[in-house]
């Protein structure tokens, strides 16, 4: 098939909304299988197999944009691009997005693929660029618009085609994987067939660890601390931000699945022979369970494993002592770090008896999920939203963290709630500045309790008019 591709029969009215089956037939029907299978053995779906928040397409869109010398392009509906390009800019993304539009016409000729090979080779400038990503939305994914048979590079110029439909990627942090994964197992390709780039600035010597995950610009270096004393230091991390830093994680001692949804980047240190720890630095039972696992996955030895304990969890527990959280709580979210922020809010003194991710459960987060459940608290894993609104109304919480239609709903309960991603991903979460900072969040917002039942009171017999 040579760009040619299935007429878009109902496919103008499916959407992230409705349709999901149809496209995905349409999808298999013009030859993307293989596409879908692997989407589907790396991201399983489970009730929330549909998206309940933004595009998932906007993990893949964010991982380019933050890349240096990357471009990235859009294939897909209008309406979704639109949605996809204020999104990125009301995050900061100060990029240009390219989009490649298309009708009818050119998709049912297969003019869109050509208009696509146009669009990336007019961009492949070698002054400019070290890669080119293009990114398949639904509409073109589901009419089989062969993103492979571009070519696999002009000019130097790396061409990465990616399909990221909503019907196969079930949130957008799991979008996030497809693409750094895709980067990764092509710059391990690169690497395997002869010498490459050193990533920018100076190299530590010695044992290196990857992190993996998109942590708060504070965190990796609390985790070099953290990693001083064992004498280990930080290779880049993934998502990358730079080319040439796919080598540099590439050639990390340790990679640290630190949110563990990313399957395909992991798939891609594994196959580079790297061992993969899970769980992260959190809290105190976090922390030190997770310098004994990199320590003994680097090969370093009991004593500065240990050195490296005593240097830091006294700090913490000091931290979590002067901020004592006494407050009931829900935790839910879609950025992956759910189970990482729960176990910290419990050992500051919280009571979480419920836990909801909007991602899959993967092996990486094991430790973490038995740590929670040994302490009572119920994870649900590939919530849905129901799920969640669900467990806030019963477990009736001091505060519940969740997302936005989540915290809607608990201020019209007149439950205190916050945007689990205004709380995390503006905060550390790792060390000593992890426990301090959310614990301070969480008696902040405790706080206004008293102040929305009077609220809710005031407000209800306003509500039983309006009803009547
Ligand atoms: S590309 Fe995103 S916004 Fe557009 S239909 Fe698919 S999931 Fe919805």
């Amino acid at each position: 098939m040579d760009g040619a591709v299935i007429p878009p029969t109902k496919l103008e009215s499916a959407s992230c909304h409705g349709g999901k089956a149809t496209m995905q037939a349409s999808a298999r029907a013009a030859g993307k299988s293989g596409m879908l299978d692997k989407l589907a053995m790396d991201y399983p779906q489970g009730p929330h197999d549909q998206p309940q928040s933004m595009c998932p397409a906007f993990g893949s869109l964010r991982v380019g944009l933050r890349m240096r010398r990357v471009a990235t392009i859009l294939s897909g509906s209008a309406c979704c691009v639109y949605g996809l390009t204020f999104t990125s800019h009301f995050y900061g993304a100060r990029r240009s997005v390219g989009y490649v539009p298309f009708d009818s016409e050119t998709l049912v000729t297969g003019q869109l693929f050509e208009d696509i090979r146009k669009a990336v080779r007019e961009t492949a400038r070698p002054d400019d660029y070290d890669a080119v990503v293009i990114i398949n939305l639904c509409v073109p994914t589901a009419s089989g618009v062969p993103l492979d048979l571009l070519p696999k590079e002009i000019d130097g110029v790396r061409i990465i085609g990616i399909d990221v439909p909503g019907f196969g990627v079930p949130t957008h942090a799991e979008a996030k994987d497809v693409l750094a994964g895709a980067m990764l197992k092509y710059a391990r390709g690169e690497a395997e067939r002869g010498a490459v780039a050193r990533p920018r600035g100076p190299i530590a010597e010695g044992k290196r660890v990857s992190l993996i995950g998109e942590l708060f610009p504070a965190d990796p270096p609390g985790v070099a601390a953290l990693l001083a004393p064992m004498g280990l230091s930080l290779a880049p991390g993934m998502p990358a931000r730079e080319w040439r830093d796919l080598y540099g994680a590439l050639d990390c001692t340790v990679a640290a699945a630190v949110h563990p949804f990313y399957t395909a980047t992991i798939r891609e240190f594994v196959a580079a022979g790297r061992p993969i720890v899970g769980s992260a630095p959190v809290g105190l039972d976090g922390t030190a369970d997770w310098l004994d696992a990199i320590g003994k996955a680097a090969d370093i030895g009991g004593a500065a494993i240990d050195s490296a304990k005593a240097k830091i969890l006294p700090a913490i527990k000091g931290v979590l002592a002067s901020n004592q959280v006494s407050a009931r709580m829900v935790v839910s979210g879609y950025e992956g770090s759910e189970l990482l922020v729960a176990r910290i809010l419990i050992e500051a003194g919280a009571t979480i008896p419920y836990v909801g991710t909007a991602l899959p459960r993967t092996e990486w987060s094991n430790a973490d999920r038995e740590w929670l459940e040994a302490r009572g608290t119920h994870v649900q894993y590939r919530a849905s939203l129901e799920q969640d609104v669900g467990a806030m109304r019963e477990v009736k919480p001091d505060l519940a963290v969740g997302t936005t239609p989540l915290v809607q709903a608990a201020k019209e309960a007149g439950i205190p709630a916050v945007y689990f991603t205004n709380m995390v991903s503006a905060r550390p979460l790792f060390g000593v500045a992890g426990a301090a900072s959310l614990a301070a969040i969480v008696v902040a917002q405790t706080a206004g309790r008293e102040r929305f039942s009077r609220m809710i009171d005031f407000f209800a017999p306003l509500q039983e008019s309006a009803a009547c």
